[in-house]
């Protein structure tokens, strides 16, 4: 799992951007039925039900929420991105890429989808993670956690498993992209 984690969520109304002028734009990018639905609905789900205009879901695809990362507020868009890859693909400033751990072509999907970033977003520094789905289904793994790290390190990017069928692990992963938005902003302006 990632580590520096020990921050709280919260998703009061006096949210902010953290000093952006703009909510970071996360879009979640994988093969079909890994999760992306499914992740998108915990981090949907955070908002207070009485509250209900702190999340905005546009027919299921993008919901905006205001995070407490590291004592910092953090307002962040997340694309459910059901099919119109090409376009999510250039439009996010991080990306969550998905595969199932039960599921190894989706792994193999992630890896072209990580080799598209590099081509598509050529920046450096794209924060982005490899997150592994469906760790709770241990006896259907087609995918270690040894390869699925080895493969975020070959990508360079940072690796995590998830399990959104057990809410395991999911916020890690939101608040481990919005740590590194950070550092790529605070290293952009200084
Ligand atoms: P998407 O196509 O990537 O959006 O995938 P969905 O979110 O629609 O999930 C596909 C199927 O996998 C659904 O039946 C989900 O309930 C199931 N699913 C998603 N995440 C998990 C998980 O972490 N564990 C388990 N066991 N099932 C999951
Ligand atoms: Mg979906």
């Amino acid at each position: 799992s990632l580590d520096s984690t020990d921050s709280v969520i919260s998703t009061g109304s006096t949210g902010n951007t953290g000093g952006s002028s703009r909510p970071f734009r996360v879009v979640l990018l994988g093969a079909r039925g890994v999760g992306k639905s499914a992740i998108a609905s915990i981090f949907a789900g955070a908002a207070d039900s009485m509250d209900s205009d702190e999340c905005e879901l546009y027919g299921d695809e993008v919901c905006e929420q205001t995070i407490t990362v590291d004592g910092e507020k953090a307002t962040a868009t997340l694309v459910d991105n059901w099919d119109s890859e090409d376009q999510c693909i250039q439009t996010g400033d991080a990306y969550l890429l998905v595969y199932s751990i039960t599921d190894r072509s989706s792994f193999l999907q992630a890896s072209e989808l990580r080799i598209s970033l590099r081509q598509r977003r050529p920046a450096h520094h794209t924060p982005i993670i490899l997150v592994g789905n469906k760790c709770d289904l241990v006896r259907r793994r087609e995918v270690s956690v040894t390869e699925g790290r080895a493969c975020a390190a070959v990508f360079d990017c940072k690796f995590i498993e998830t399990s959104a069928a057990m809410q395991h692990n999911v916020w890690p992963a939101f608040h481990g992209i919005v740590q590194q938005l950070r550092l790529r902003r605070d290293t952009k302006e200084n």
